[in-house]
């Protein structure tokens, strides 16, 4: 956790944004998840040129950054975040819409933004109804349901670099595939996206939308906070195993408890914060989880959510997972 913030960081990122600007912030309370210590700053920039600018100043400093959306797919150190985050949310959330083309800002909220498509006779990214956060999040994570993913739609993004130079990123150059793109691992930040939909009746895709909120309100357990699906599905695990929720339930760790943290009664791969979870909490039921299940079907799952240690990493949680507990995947494997 980080005490104090050197002044010149303030006065710089001050600097760079119109935006809110705040230091040494609890994570718990802006995590989905609600674990986290605290991060030395949050910046919160209005536009890509602000953003932009957050990236070419922190080029210079010795801090890590890193860019977050909204912490839907994010497990946060309970140690804290020893840098700055940069969140692309609300501050950059408009969008317009002109034939099939919909050119958005990143922090487009995903739910608000399928609604306003189905709304104006679009489909193509009704696949993701029901999913939380940011548009840039679900572009970096090419996330969506019915393995589907929002790639398919996107046509070009801006983004910024580590050096916070703006380039447009065209589709073919952004490496698409189940669950990740290339921009995983980078300090980039998307900013903007331009995506290409198909034309449908707005009526019937409303209907759609809906169906898919009752049916994953039946499934889910959103009473208590989690980051979603822990695990992602593994096709040649699937043919054989079924869905990553069924492995862990007939391994017998639905319910399992760890200190605040429990493998959901509702639905195996949702790992919920029962109050006062710490990251240790999940990423040791992660462990457990993928020591059980590779130890029952050959099969070794990987997740899909994303942790950040103090020093600005950022790794699938299971790599964590397995760097601080070896013995058990040694022992029960
Ligand atoms: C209840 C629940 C259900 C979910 N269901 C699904 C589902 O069905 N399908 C699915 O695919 N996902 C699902 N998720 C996961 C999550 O909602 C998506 O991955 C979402 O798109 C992440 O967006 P975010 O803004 O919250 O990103 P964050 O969690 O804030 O960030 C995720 C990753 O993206 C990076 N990132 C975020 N914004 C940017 C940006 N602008 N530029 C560069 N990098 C960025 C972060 O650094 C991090 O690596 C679910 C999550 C929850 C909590």
């Amino acid at each position: 956790m980080v005490e104090a913030v050197a002044v010149d960081l303030a006065s710089t990122l001050r600097e760079a944004v119109t935006g809110s600007v705040r230091f040494n912030e609890p994570l718990d309370t802006l995590s989905r998840w609600r674990i986290g210590g605290r991060a030395a700053a949050i910046v919160e920039p209005s536009s890509a040129t602000e953003a932009a600018a957050v990236l070419r100043v922190m080029a210079e400093r010795p801090e890590p950054i890193v860019v977050i959306g909204e912490t839907s797919n994010m497990l946060f150190d309970s140690r804290g975040f020893d840098g700055v985050l940069m969140r692309v949310g609300p501050r950059m959330s408009e969008w317009s819409i002109e034939g099939r083309r919909v050119h958005a800002e990143a922090g487009a909220s995903i739910p608000e933004l399928v609604r306003a498509t189905a709304e104006a006779g679009l489909s193509g990214i009704i696949h993701a109804a029901g999913v939380p956060g940011t548009l840039g999040g679900l572009v970096l994570m090419n996330g969506g349901t019915q393995r589907k993913g929002i790639g398919e739609q996107v046509v070009r993004t801006l983004i910024a670099n580590e050096r916070g130079e703006l380039h447009a990123v065209r589709h073919d150059d952004l490496g698409f595939a189940y669950r990740t793109s290339n921009l995983q691992g980078q300090t980039a930040a998307i900013l903007e996206v331009e995506l290409e939909l198909v034309p449908g009746e707005p009526a019937a895709l409303i209907v759609d939308i809906d169906a898919i909120l009752a049916e994953r309100a039946a499934k889910f357990p959103f009473d208590l906070p989690n980051c979603g699906s822990t695990f992602l599905s593994n096709p040649a695990m699937y043919s054989i195993v079924g869905a990553p929720g069924r492995a862990i339930e007939e391994a017998g760790l639905k319910s399992v408890r760890r200190g605040g943290a429990q493998i959901s009664e509702k639905h195996a791969n949702f790992i919920v914060n029962l109050g006062g979870a710490t990251d240790n909490d999940v990423l040791w039921l992660i462990a457990l989880v993928r020591t059980t299940v590779q130890a029952r079907t050959g099969f070794t799952m990987d997740c899909e959510v994303r942790h950040l240690s103090p020093d600005g990493r950022m790794r699938p949680a299971h790599e964590v997972a397995d760097e601080r507990w070896p013995d058990l995947r040694s022992s029960e494997g």
